[in-house]
């Protein structure tokens, strides 16, 4: 422990940090994220905080006061990654006395053993510590004391939103409903580096989406590990779908998406609301990491094969145009060809418009990292291989069945690829480029696919009054 560096979250307040900001001239923040939607989400919100701070951001490291790199340890080989862009870092230190600071996963598992083995490391800030970051800052710049934080917070202060303050040139938002989990799937870190489940206040969320909205944002995304499970512990009482139907009603907002569900949970009222609320997009991500129900099993599901496609059944019923994607693991301890046949059938029969598919990899810690039937790495790379080669025709597939429809679209900014193209999401979450202009950033435009790519869709802009053909509605054209 490092003394007052530990003590707890909530005795600290804004109040405090602001009445001693000290005038100091502009500075830059470089972030580099690993990881997931909810390491973006916190990323962002580092950054907003900095920037009320004294901070703006830049792409360039060489021209930063402050680098953060905010990691993840879910999957990847996390501490190596963190070395190594440390020692990318390192000169920058020597050269310009960049303050150098980890935030994320690996900042939560590793604490003081970063500062230890890292010398010019300056700050260790856990996951919960985000809202801290600006007085951790201040504390390295009047002394040059290098901080660890690292303690859970029990208040639900780190769930906070931080809020932007004027017009955000972003389309899309993301917005934290839910932290942590209580699951503790026997392969998963997250509830040992987030802490047990915890959701914020509906008001808050309402407000946060409110604010979003009246800043210009379109779309927005809920983010929770197991959004199922919104409401658990709190005073008032509601429950997921609730809390869609009153986001539902915000002015100005367009469109609203969450990630992730959990199968065991996915309730019916949830499965209505496909078809109930307008602004809700008919896309579900629902993981289901293996089709074989001893996987399923050893892994902590709580469901099986057979039970989960009940589900996919139900909610293709209640909302036909639905587009459905999902994790999946190979290669997890004990799985046989059997096994893995099973999963190969499951994502036949659901037929994915996408999945996201990861080897098994331990993670310290966790109960699976103790089993003993583990399976060879080339066995786990060959069958992602057959895996992944089965869902990208499966794919394409889908992709060509949307040739000739007009899909609705969210346009949300050039494209990459030219200058004389836009970008934008049809409601199933795919990439559509078509030719139009800056002033379409924002607005839902009807476009018709003309050709379908593996991972992309090519459209034109038609008219609204074209007979809407498939997802068109919120017909809302404002182009
Ligand atoms: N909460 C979500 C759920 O239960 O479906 C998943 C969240 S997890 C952060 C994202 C995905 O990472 C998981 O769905 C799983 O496929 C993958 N994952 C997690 N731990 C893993 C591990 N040890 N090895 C490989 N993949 C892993
Ligand atoms: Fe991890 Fe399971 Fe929780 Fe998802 S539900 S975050 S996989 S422990």
């Amino acid at each position: 422990m490092r003394g007052t560096q530990k003590k707890a979250l909530d005795s600290i307040t804004f109040a405090k940090l602001n009445s001693h900001k000290p005038v100091v001239m502009e500075k830059h923040v470089y972030i580099e994220t690993y990881g997931c939607q909810m390491n973006e989400h916190d990323s962002e919100r580092m950054l907003r905080l900095l920037e009320s701070y004294h901070y703006q951001e830049t792409k360039d490291p060489k021209q930063a006061d402050l680098i953060l790199i905010n990691t993840c340890s879910v999957r990847e080989k996390p501490e190596h990654k963190v070395y190594s862009a440390l020692g990318r870092y390192k000169w920058l230190k020597e050269k310009r006395g960049t303050i150098i600071g980890v935030a994320g996963c690996v900042a939560q598992q590793e604490g003081d053993k970063l500062l230890d083995r890292v010398p010019y490391l300056d700050m260790v800030i856990g996951t919960h510590a985000i809202p801290m970051l600006p007085q951790l800052l201040q504390k390295i710049e009047v002394s040059g004391e290098r901080v660890c934080e690292t303690s859970f917070d029990q208040n639900g202060k780190y769930l906070e939103a931080v809020l932007p303050e004027k017009p955000v040139d972003k389309v899309k938002s993301y917005v934290t409903i839910m932290q942590g989990c209580d699951h503790f799937c026997s392969f998963c870190i997250v509830p040992y580096v987030r802490g047990r489940e915890k959701s914020r206040s509906s008001r808050e969320i309402f407000e946060e989406v409110k604010h979003l909205a009246k800043m210009g944002v379109k779309e927005v995304c809920l983010l929770g590990q197991n959004v199922n499970g919104y409401g658990k512990g709190l005073e008032e009482e509601i429950s997921f779908s609730e809390l869609l139907e009153r986001i539902n009603e915000i002015e100005g907002l367009q469109r609203i998406r969450f990630t992730t569900s959990h199968p065991k949970d996915l309730s019916g009222e949830l499965i209505q609301a496909f078809s109930k609320l307008k602004k809700l997009c008919e896309h579900i991500h629902l993981p289901f990491q293996s089709g074989s129900d001893k996987i399923l099993k050893a892994m902590h599901r709580g469901y099986t094969k057979e039970s989960y496609l009940e589900k996919i059944d139900r909610v293709k019923k209640a909302c036909p145009s639905i587009a459905l994607t999902a994790d999946v693991i190979v290669g997890f301890p004990g799985e046989e060809e059997k096994d893995f046949e099973e999963t190969l059938d499951l994502m036949r029969k659901v037929q994915f418009e996408d999945l996201f598919s990861f080897k098994y990899s331990p993670r310290k810690g966790t109960r699976a990292a103790q089993f003993q039937d583990k399976v060879e790495e080339k066995v786990k790379q060959n069958r992602l291989s057959i895996l992944q080669g089965i869902q990208k025709e499966i794919t394409l597939q889908k992709n060509q069945e949307l040739e000739g429809r007009v899909e609705e679209v969210l346009v949300e900014g050039q494209s990459k690829q030219s200058d004389q193209d836009m970008t934008g999401r049809t409601r199933s979450n795919k990439i559509v480029n078509f030719e139009g202009d800056l002033s379409l950033v924002g607005k839902l435009v009807p476009v018709r696919i003309t050709k379908a790519y593996p991972h992309s869709l090519r459209g034109e802009i038609t008219s609204a009054q074209d007979p809407p053909i498939c997802n068109l509605r919120s017909a809302i054209y404002n182009f």
